[in-house]
Order: C-alpha cells, then structure tokens, then sequence
C-alpha cells in the first residue's frame, strides 16, 4: 500500500516550517540562535529554553519500553492532537470521508466536523459487537481515508478480538486507527507490533490512563516511518513542552508503579462489577476490559443528579444511541466505590 497516496496533495507538497533547533544538530555552548531569554528563567529551571521539537529522549526510552524505533513514534498534546493530524494529513475538506462504530469516543466524530470531513457511521452490533458483516458488505469504500476502531472501546469498555481488527487491516482501503488507550487494563495484547507488517496502521496509546499523567497530556501514535514523517511535517514544531517531556520521562522510570496500579484498578473493576449486580436501580452492568464500567439504570438522569449532589460525578451516557438508560463509572479507589455504592444503595430505598 503506498500511503503517499492516502495524502492530501497539499500535504504532500508542503516544505515544513524548519525550526532554530532544526537547523541546528550537534554541540554548542552558546546558544544565539532561537531569541530565547538569555538570563534564564524565574525559577531557574532552565525553562527559557525551546524544547526539543523531536523530543528524542523521551522517544528513545518509549521506544525501548513498546518494542518499536524512535522514527514510528509521533508524540501529541493528547491523543487528541494525533486524532486531529490524522485528518488534517489524510482528509480533503468536503471530498474525504472517515468510517467510525459508534457509540464510540466522541472526538472522532468532533475532529472530523472541525476539518470537514463526512462521518460515515456503522453502529455496533448486539452487547457493541463489531459490525464486521455490514463492514464487509459496504460497497463504495473509496473516499473513505480513516476509520477508527477503538479497543477497547469507549464507552462500551468491550474488545473487539484482533482477528476482527485484521480483516479490517486487511481490506480496508486507508489508514486503520486503533485506540488502544484502556489496551493495558484489558489482558489483550497491543497491535503495536502489526506496523511493520501494515504500513496503513496507527495504533494510539496516551500517558492519560494507566500511566497516571492525565494532566502532562501525551499522547502516543505508534506508525510506520513514512505515516510519522507525515505527522511530524503537519505538527506544531514545539508541540511537547519541556516539562512533559520531563515528566513522561520520569513516569516511563517508574513501571512498577503502573503495573500496581493497573492490577489494582483491575481488582476494584471486578469488586464493583459484582457490588454493582446486587444494587437494585441496576439493570445490567456491561463486561469492562477498561477501568470503567457502563452500568444500565432504572432512571439515569434522576441517578446521576443524586449521586451529584452528593459530591460524586459519573458520566451520563443516557442520550447516546445504543447506551441508552446507561451511566459510565470510573473505577474508584475501594474507598470512592464504597462511598458510590452506599449512595445508590440509600437510593434505593427512597426510589
Ligand atoms: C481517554 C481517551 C483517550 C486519551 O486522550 P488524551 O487526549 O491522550 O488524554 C484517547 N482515546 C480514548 C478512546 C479515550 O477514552
């Protein structure tokens, strides 16, 4: 597949902005080059200078940590800058299309309004089983450049098995992007290693989920050299800060800590799926490969506006089409889940 093809030609030609710290490779000791501060910074941290726009450090420890080379990483201010590249990269404004099975993560549907681009949707199947027979019999799939496929997915918390997630990889005529940012809280293993073998696959993870560091946003995209060169032309040239990188380099040091935290949040996904069963406002309490439950409710909205005033937020899904009646419940501390389930449980009483 030559993904030259896939891109838009004005993406094709474009001669990227080239930074001071572009031009400039090697050793030096006076830096006179990018109009930075030269006495420093308030604090100094050394913050008055740019940071490294390919953020080689922390790509080399990542690297290393999922088993791939610095050159098929692109690193994003969330996964949402790598989301809305993609389009910018592949999509023509009114021409292009994007393939999305919702219920889904809505910044797909979001990212592809703001560059224009048609959402063409097929709704999952039964328990958000993937769609794969209407997939397999859409007819016109030309202008379709993107189609994300997130699993787990959000917020149904399902897998979709890797056999159905090839055939896709194996027909579909575009770039294939799978989310896998819940992959480590589902036992499943990442399709990380599939890139050298589709150069059309970009397999997203982000520092948001297991790794603890919501608040540095980081987000990953693991793709084939010629799908991350296109990335790093389209990007912003100092899109990671100096302090996230710093960070992420100091949460990638520490992988005990998101081990225990993965088993942990594991553990609690399991007691509250069962403590969940036995409340009665419940109807159904949904599998979970990710560390959040979709829980269907007698009465969502009269649910959630309780738990809300009593200081406690889940996030409504009751107005999205197949979750109806549905709330999704990030899983607590034991002590979070308990507070959480005596409330419903007093609910009950007064329902
Ligand atoms: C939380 C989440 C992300 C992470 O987004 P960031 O911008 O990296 O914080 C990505 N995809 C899905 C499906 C998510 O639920």
């Amino acid at each position: 597949m030559n993904i030259d093809l896939l891109v838009r030609e004005n993406i094709r030609q474009l001669r990227p902005y080239s930074s001071a710290r572009d031009e400039f490779n090697g050793e030096a000791s006076v830096f006179l080059d990018a109009n930075e501060n030269c006495l420093g910074d308030p604090e100094e941290k050394g913050m008055n200078r740019y940071p490294d726009p390919f953020q080689r450090k922390l790509k080399n420890a990542l690297a290393k940590r999922l088993n791939v080379s610095p050159s098929q990483l692109f690193l994003g201010n969330g996964s949402d800058e790598a989301i809305d590249l993609l389009f910018r990269i592949f999509c023509d404004p009114g021409t292009d299309k994007v393939l999305l099975f919702p219920p889904t993560y809505g910044m797909y549907a979001v990212a592809a309004s703001i560059n224009g681009v048609e959402i063409v949707n097929l709704p999952l199947g039964p328990d958000f089983t993937f769609p794969e027979k209407d997939f397999s019999r859409m007819k016109d799939q030309r202008q379709l450049k993107l189609v994300f496929i997130c699993s787990p997915n959000n917020p149904s918390g399902n897998c979709f098995p890797a056999e159905q997630i090839l055939r896709v990889l194996d027909t579909f005529p575009g770039i294939v992007v799978v989310d896998e940012a819940y992959v480590h809280f589902s036992g499943q293993p990442s399709l990380t290693g599939l890139i050298e073998k589709y150069p059309n696959l970009v397999v997203l993870q982000t520092f948001s989920k297991a790794m603890g560091m919501a608040g540095i946003r980081l987000g990953i995209a693991v793709a084939s050299r010629q799908v991350i060169r296109y990335f790093n032309a389209v990007k912003p040239p100092y899109n990671i800060s100096t302090l996230t990188q710093k960070a992420a380099l100091n949460a990638l040091a520490n992988e005990t800590w998101t081990d225990n935290a993965v088993r942990i949040i594991i553990t609690n996904r399991k007691l509250l799926a069962a403590a969940l069963e036995q409340c009665k406002l419940v109807e159904k309490v949904y599998p979970s490969d990710a560390n959040f439950l979709l829980v269907k409710v007698r009465d969502p909205k009269k649910i959630y506006a309780s738990l809300l005033r009593a200081g406690v937020v889940v996030r409504d899904r009751s107005d999205v089409p197949l979750c109806e009646g549905c709330l999704r419940i990030t899983i607590g501390t034991m002590e979070q889940n308990t507070i959480l389930l005596n409330l419903l449980n007093t609910l009950t009483l007064t329902t």
